[in-house]
């Protein structure tokens, strides 16, 4: 598989559903973060986590689900809305374009930092 390929391939992701136990702790770096995240829900990136956490409870509810996170604000989507920002920088990448926000609120996410803030409520210049 090639660098470029491996860009834009799709990411998967597990969420698990406990009903009768309460999910181990995990090391944060594999759940994803800004999802739901409580003592019976979880969303997991790696299989083997997975498989381990339904050797724990074998009747676990889980379903995979595609992910894909924002490379501007790196926030998460899943499922319809990874696809479409997959498809979306497969198509930028041949174009050789930047890949574009994935919402509205992306560029502000990225862009608005506590300097960019201040500037709005600093007293403005008298006009001339
Ligand atoms: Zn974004």
């Amino acid at each position: 598989m090639s660098k470029e390929y491996a860009l834009t391939a799709p990411y998967y992701v597990y969420r698990i559903a406990f009903r009768s136990l309460d999910i181990p702790k995990l090391r944060a770096s594999h759940w994803i973060p800004s999802f739901p995240h409580n003592a019976r829900e979880i969303w997991v990136k790696q299989r083997q986590i997975r498989d381990l956490l339904l050797a724990i409870e074998p009747g676990a509810q889980w379903e995979k689900h595609e992910a894909r996170m924002c490379p501007q604000c790196h926030r998460w989507v899943v499922g319809i809305q990874a696809q479409m920002m997959r498809e979306r920088e497969q198509r930028a990448r041949l174009k050789g374009e930047a890949s574009s926000p994935c919402s509205d609120y992306c560029e502000a996410r990225s862009g608005l930092t506590l300097k960019n803030l201040r500037r709005l409520l600093a007293p403005k210049a008298p006009e001339s």
